[in-house]
């Protein structure tokens, strides 16, 4: 079995889950064995090695970038930082807010969490619209950080997320 089957073996499906008609996927199950967690780290660091020459920061998005972003950044000897829902971070905090399905989200970034011309990767667990990620993105550039991609272990290929981040280059390890 390959890292990716390990992987692909680890995510599951629930019908109607946050709601009716939505499939949502749940990578709790990756977690919970050491082995496909190391699996995931593996392959997002070879990815890394392979298309970038020089990362300075990992920046994984709440809440569950934040479960694989620490164990990429320690294999890369780089630091970690967090881009968090409204309201959790302390000190000075740059924000934006995106659309959501129903309503609106901010997303917030300390402001002295990344300087200017600093390389970025961003990373999350899952991408569907984009709308996330292209926050994320747009928090980043406004700080004025060089965004070498995104990276997430699913992308969910009907939701066309993808054409959200188009100036940006997006990895990831499995598609549905
Ligand atoms: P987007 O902003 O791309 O529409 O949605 C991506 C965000 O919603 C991610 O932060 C992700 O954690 C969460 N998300 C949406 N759908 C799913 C899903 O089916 N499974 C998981 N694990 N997360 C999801």
């Amino acid at each position: 079995e390959s890292k990716l089957q390990l992987v692909q073996r680890h995510i599951r499906a629930f019908p109607d889950y946050p709601k009716k008609g939505i499939l949502f996927r749940d990578i709790c199950p990756i977690l919970k064995d050491p082995a496909a967690l190391t699996a995931v780290t593996d392959l997002f660091e070879e990815h890394v090695r392979k298309n970038h020459q020089q990362v300075d920061l990992i920046v994984g998005l709440d809440a569950r970038g934040f479960l694989f972003g620490p164990l990429l950044a320690q294999r890369l000897g780089v630091g970690f930082v967090l881009v968090r829902k409204k309201g959790k971070l302390p000190g000075t905090t740059i924000s934006v807010s995106y659309d959501l399905e129903y309503g609106k989200a901010e997303a917030e970034i300390q402001e002295d969490a990344v300087a200017p011309g600093q390389k970025v990767l961003i990373i999350d667990d899952l991408l569907a619209t984009g709308g996330t990620l292209y926050a994320a993105c747009e928090l980043l550039g406004k700080q004025q950080a060089d965004i070498l991609g995104c990276m997430v272990v699913i992308e969910l290929k009907e939701m066309n997320g993808i054409d959200k981040l188009k100036s940006h280059n997006v990895f990831s390890l499995v598609q549905y």
